[in-house]
């Protein structure tokens, strides 16, 4: 049985800023279920600390970069077996608010000392240098808030396994070079096969230089960040990397979105009383303070408003659109100036665009039973959650042709309809008018009442749960620790 210390800066229902956390919450569950000792490794956020409930402290663990040791708090993970510890560090962890940045939306100043911080706990835990008598034959790290694990890990003879899962490959954890040695980093790592990234310190790159395998979470994105295009830079170091990396699919967690057992919902229902959401879209409309009409089709978005998730497109192809007497109802929280966009938007057409700026998961819940159908169209996506949310919902998604979202969205041609195949609108310009032509695409097989039931009823049938993904990661984890030792 492995022995895996998964180490990650966010975990449903504990912290979430986004897809990390809901992969992170979910995963170590499943592997656990295929038989995994897991270990969920975790900051001791206020929030996680009182989300979690009962805990008690098993080990203080001092630290190379810090003075003040750190506690290792034991719990599980809330409707889980799976044992948790979190690293309580006052100076780095005990503050309210988000993960990562402050209460203007900017980064917190001590970042860098905060997540190295993490990394020095995951490292004394790797190395059995800790009181505590269970040590990990895999560490398990995502995205850049562990970078430092692998890179710090590497020149030991007796360590373990390393394998990094980039979640997101746009998010670096870049600092000025001056940090490097504000975390008296080892020299040797100061370089261009390491951490130094054109002058700056990166911790994204102690995972994709050192890890003995690196994962990300789509086969498409796998492929697409080997390229200057998706690369963000780093497209040169993983093609060298390219034997040692792999796309895994996310799964989503089907228990927590299930229409039939959903408790945000006004009316529940599956595939076999698939009538009956139409009574969420009513509600949805009410909620979201639109004229209530069972016919008008309906379309939602919800996501951070930043560059990536292409919002702007729907913002630049709404006016055309508008015409064809569709609703609209955003649900999302960002950038400032996508922000007053939206609102701007929403004053326009009253009768049409809905929007709630903010994060709310039950609205996200009932936007995703509530709505026609379901617009996606990111400019790159690792992997995507919410549209995997919406086939489940039986509200077919209209989605680019990148990363996660061109694996799991099947284009409603005349061959897949007719075979049965089709799940949703897959377009390939990240233009408004492409956007436009989508939409328009969706809404004209939308009054085919016929074809577009197929389609939802075929997107309700995909099966998206954890066990196959957790699976191929403990296929994975085999592989690795045979070739390692
Ligand atoms: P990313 O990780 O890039 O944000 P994903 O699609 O992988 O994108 O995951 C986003 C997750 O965060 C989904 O569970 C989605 O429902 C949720 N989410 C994003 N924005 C909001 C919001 N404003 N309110 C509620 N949930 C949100």
């Amino acid at each position: 049985m492995h022995k895996v210390l998964f180490a990650t800066s966010e975990a449903h229902p504990l912290a979430k800023t986004g897809g990390l956390g809901d992969v992170c919450g979910s995963l170590p569950p499943a592997l656990r279920e295929l038989g995994a000792d897991m270990r969920l490794l975790l900051p001791a956020y206020p929030e996680a600390k009182r989300v979690a409930g009962s805990l008690r402290a098993v080990a203080q663990v001092p630290l190379t970069i810090s003075d003040v040791p750190a506690t290792l708090l034991e719990g599980v993970l809330p409707g889980s077996d799976v044992v948790l510890w979190l690293v309580d560090h006052a100076p780095a962890f005990a503050r309210e608010g988000h993960p990562y940045l402050d209460a203007s939306g900017e980064p917190w100043p001590d970042n860098a000392q905060r997540f190295a911080v993490f990394c020095d706990v995951a490292l004394a835990l790797a190395r059995g240098r800790t009181h505590v008598a269970w040590r990990p034959d895999i560490v398990h790290c995502h995205d850049w808030q562990t970078g430092l694990v692998p890179a710090l890990l590497a020149p030991h003879d007796d360590r373990p396994t390393t394998i990094f899962t980039i979640h997101n490959l746009a998010y670096q954890g870049l600092f000025p070079a001056e940090t490097f040695t504000t975390l008296a980093l080892p020299r040797a790592l100061w370089s261009l096969h390491a951490l130094e990234f054109y002058g700056q310190l990166s911790f994204i790159k102690g995972g994709l230089a050192f890890a003995d395998r690196l994962t990300t979470v789509s086969p498409t994105y796998a492929r697409e960040i080997q390229t200057p295009a998706f690369g963000s830079g780093l497209d040169g170091l993983l093609r060298e990397r390219a034997d040692r990396l792999t796309g895994i699919l996310n799964g989503i967690d089907v228990a927590e979105w299930n229409p039939a057992t959903d408790k945000h919902l006004a009316q529940r229902y599956s595939a076999r009383s698939l009538a009956r959401k139409k009574a969420n879209k009513l509600a949805l409309q009410q909620e979201m303070r639109l004229p209530g009409d069972p016919e008008r089709p309906l379309i939602g978005m919800i996501g951070r408003l930043v560059e990536q998730k292409g919002f702007d497109l729907a913002l630049g192809a709404w006016p055309d659109l508008a015409e064809r007497q569709a609703q609209l109802v955003v649900l999302g929280g960002g950038e400032s100036r996508f922000e007053s966009a939206w609102r701007e938007l929403q004053r326009r057409y009253p009768e049409q665009v809905a929007v709630h700026i903010g994060y709310n998961e039950a609205l996200a819940h009932r936007i995703e039973a509530g709505a026609d159908m379901f617009l996606m169209p990111s400019r790159f996506e690792p992997c995507g959650l919410n549209q995997m949310y919406s086939l489940r919902y039986g509200t077919p998604p209209i989605v680019r042709r990148v990363g996660g979202l061109a694996d799991t969205v099947i284009d409603a041609a005349p061959e897949t309809l007719a075979d049965g195949t089709a799940t949703g609108i897959v377009f390939d310009d990240a233009t408004p008018a492409a956007l436009a032509l989508a939409v328009t695409r969706a809404l004209t097989l939308y009054a085919d009442k016929h074809n577009w039931r197929a389609l939802a009823l075929a997107g309700m049938r995909q099966d998206f749960s954890w066990r196959k993904s957790a699976q191929e990661y403990l296929a994975l984890y085999e592989r690795t620790t045979r070739q390692h030792l």
